[in-house]
């Protein structure tokens, strides 16, 4: 497993990678879920790059870009056992040099659900993964179901500018209790672990009022919002129920409709959203 910090570097690995070339983009401290994005794109081509960057413009100022975890030992020793070809770990200097200047920006659903909470969030992660999209120049990009809105706005980035590539979007892997897998979970104790059951309950609550025959949309989001306020250290930032495409908010539940929350765990936000269809 080639493991290469610099752009010229991997310019020059790229040369080597056989056709069709996978790549999963992740900020490390990797988990299942980040594991089951590099099964599948070992499934479907012929080699497979991760990159590794926490990347610091997808952070507001008051958010956890400091004490986000890493472990590069630990991920790295856990990518070459799955049979990644190469691994791209910039340094910021190496992707922000001095006097960059450049932004790649989608509009409209980036200003919803997560945009509206994060003002600056998404504008970090187009240009970020244009970037990587440029330099790794994949056949195939992998993104989890669990950051939904991200997934969206990247299919659209690479629609609207004809980006040469295919996005494909897997399911969320959860712990056995529901709770979405994410590097941040790692924030969270004992009693917070177990109040974070609250998001998936809520979204599986949501779920089965639909299934129920529920259409009306308002009534789903007070439901959700009863249940999670029966939890004393969950804080609601949001809950959305939403066109899947336009992410603008229904008021009748038609399918498919994407339901999606974020809610503070103590000091920790954690995201989730299932798919009504
Ligand atoms: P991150 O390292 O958190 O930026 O995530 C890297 C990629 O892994 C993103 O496409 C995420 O959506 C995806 N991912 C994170 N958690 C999960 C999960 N529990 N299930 C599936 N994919 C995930």
């Amino acid at each position: 497993m080639e493991i290469i910090k610099t752009i010229v570097d991997f310019r020059k690995v790229r040369l080597s990678l056989t056709e069709p070339v996978g790549l999963v983009p992740t900020m490390g401290y990797l988990h299942e879920g980040h594991m089951s994005l590099i099964r599948q794109a070992k499934m479907d081509n012929s080699s497979v790059v991760v990159s590794i960057f926490v990347n610091p413009m997808q952070f507001g100022a008051d958010e956890d870009l400091d004490r986000y975890p890493r472990n590069m030992e630990r991920d790295l020793s856990q990518l070459q056992k799955e049979g990644v070809d190469a691994v791209f770990v910039p340094s910021t200097a190496e992707m922000y040099p001095i006097h960059f200047s450049s932004r790649v920006e989608v509009d409209n659903i980036t200003q919803r659900l997560e945009g509206a909470s994060r003002p600056e969030h998404f504008r970090g992660v187009t240009t970020v993964i244009a970037k990587l999209f440029n330099i790794i120049q994949p056949t195939r990009a992998y993104f989890g179901q669990k950051d939904i809105q991200q997934a969206i706005v990247i299919c659209k980035m690479v629609a609207d500018l004809n980006m040469n590539l295919i996005i494909i979007t897997l399911p969320t892997v959860r712990e056995p209790d529901g709770l979405a897998l994410s590097s941040r979970n790692s924030y969270l104790n004992r009693r917070e672990r177990k109040a974070a059951r609250v998001l998936y309950q809520s979204l599986m609550l949501a779920k089965k009022l639909w299934q129920e025959g529920e259409r009306d949309a308002k009534t789903l989001h007070w439901e959700m919002v009863r249940l999670i306020r029966k939890e004393p250290l969950a804080a609601i930032d949001y809950i959305s129920i939403a066109d899947t495409k336009t992410l603008m908010e229904r008021e009748e539940v038609k399918l498919p409709t994407l339901v999606s929350l974020a809610v503070k765990i103590g000091k920790t936000r954690l995201i989730d959203n299932v798919i009504l269809e």
